[in-house]
């Protein structure tokens, strides 16, 4: 062969090489759009359009099942199914997604999330009720608590989590346990269930000063869970040590800790805003432990289905389900040569950029039809709270 020939035989086979090592790389990793246009500047809720046909609600319940993507989801169906139970899920008027983000993109962590909920702005890692500023962000809570509701939050999580934090809190150090814990104290939440954890660690306050804290607004419940005579004047507290609740065999579990918020929050004429948040699939899947997120899901789908039966009786109370992030990449994968049997594959030990699930029932449901974005829930949540009464006009 010619020189000529030759070198551009080469070169064809190097550009060649090149080509097919570039498509490998573009299909591994793909590169998204900077997350600053995805930054809401907190618009005044007061200009959100809510669905004209749908009523608003007395009562509002959020349940955030953290880590819960959508194959979470499919394994709830695939063991249910098993057992032949009634389906919890399908007792939902409005199931969609939302896009779970912080200012960063599409990643983010529960406090962000959380944060974006709970008060209608993104934000990034660690901040909790603060933008990337460092604003003080108004939570869904405060602006009830400002139009006489009562408000609660339970969750089998410790109180200071990133979660139950967002929606009682203000800060950007996720891990000053003794701030929170005195930001809660000063908040106006009326019933508060969930456990403690770390206590004495990395400057983590023990049992003892926690509880001490607590104590400055709450009545502390003992084991028997028995409620002060008077309810009306005392907001109370629930307090559990680490892992205390977890799935449906502890005692008390999720669901009898949401039974009893919900017993107390009726006690009083006024409307209520309800917190529920299991962190079980958050939990087990940082540790890809399908058995646990199995359990979780039980857990989930027994306090789901108190607190749809509420709502039905009730038939004044919004019930919105959703997720803050999908944790684990998880999915179920048919094995043909032992089907039935699904073999649990999981493609990381971190949270992922899963679209996670949004479920609403009640009054105000049809608003959650056309969510996008995870602080779109926050500022719709808070929409439906200062909405005039009248647009409550065909409650059942
Ligand atoms: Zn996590």
């Amino acid at each position: 062969m010619q020189n000529w020939k030759k070198s551009s035989l080469v070169t064809v086979i190097v550009i060649v090489v090149t080509l097919i090592i570039a498509v490998q790389l573009t299909d591994s990793s793909i590169s998204v759009p900077s997350s600053s246009i995805d930054y809401s500047p907190g618009e005044p809720v007061s200009q959100i359009d809510l669905v004209q046909n749908d009523s608003k609600p007395k009562n509002i319940i959020i349940f955030i099942a953290d880590g819960m993507g959508f194959s979470h989801l499919s394994l709830a169906l695939l063991t249910q199914q098993e057992e032949g139970q009634p389906s919890v899920w399908q007792e939902f008027d409005i199931k969609g997604w939302h896009d779970a983000r912080s200012v960063y993109g599409p990643l983010t962590d529960s406090e962000a999330s959380a944060t974006a909920m709970a008060t209608g702005t993104s934000t990034q890692f660690g901040h909790i009720g603060m933008d990337p500023d460092q604003n003080v962000l108004q939570n869904i809570m405060e602006l009830a608590a400002g139009q006489n509701y009562n408000t609660g939050i339970v969750t089998d999580s410790y109180v200071w989590d990133g979660t139950p934090a967002a929606f009682s809190a203000h800060i950007r150090n996720e891990d000053d346990a003794r701030t929170i814990l005195n930001q809660i104290a000063d908040s106006q939440i009326d019933i508060l269930i969930g456990e403690l954890e770390d206590l004495g660690e990395n400057d983590i306050p023990e049992k003892e000063e926690s509880l001490e804290i607590l104590k400055k607004r709450f009545t502390l419940l003992d084991k028997t869970l028995k409620l002060p005579e008077d309810i009306s004047t005392h907001p109370v507290a629930a307090i559990y040590e680490e892992d205390e609740i977890q799935d449906l065999n502890s005692s008390p579990n999720l669901t009898q800790l949401t039974e009893l918020a919900l017993y107390y929050l009726s006690t009083s004429q006024d409307p209520f805003v309800l917190l529920v948040e299991s962190e079980e699939m958050d939990a087990a899947s940082h540790d890809n432990d399908s058995k646990r997120v199995v359990k979780g899901l039980q857990s989930i789908q027994e306090t789901l289905s108190t607190v749809l039966e509420y709502s039905k009786d009730q038939g004044e109370t919004l019930v919105v389900f959703s997720a803050d992030h999908e944790t684990g990449g998880l999915s179920a994968v048919a094995d043909y040569d032992s089907y039935p049997d699904m073999q649990i594959r999981w493609s990381t030990k971190e949270h992922t950029a899963a679209v996670v699930p949004i479920f609403a029932h009640g009054p105000g449901a049809g608003n959650f039809a056309r969510i996008h974005r995870n602080w779109e829930i926050g500022i719709i949540l808070k929409a439906l709270l200062i909405a005039p009464d009248s647009v409550a006009s065909h409650q059942k």
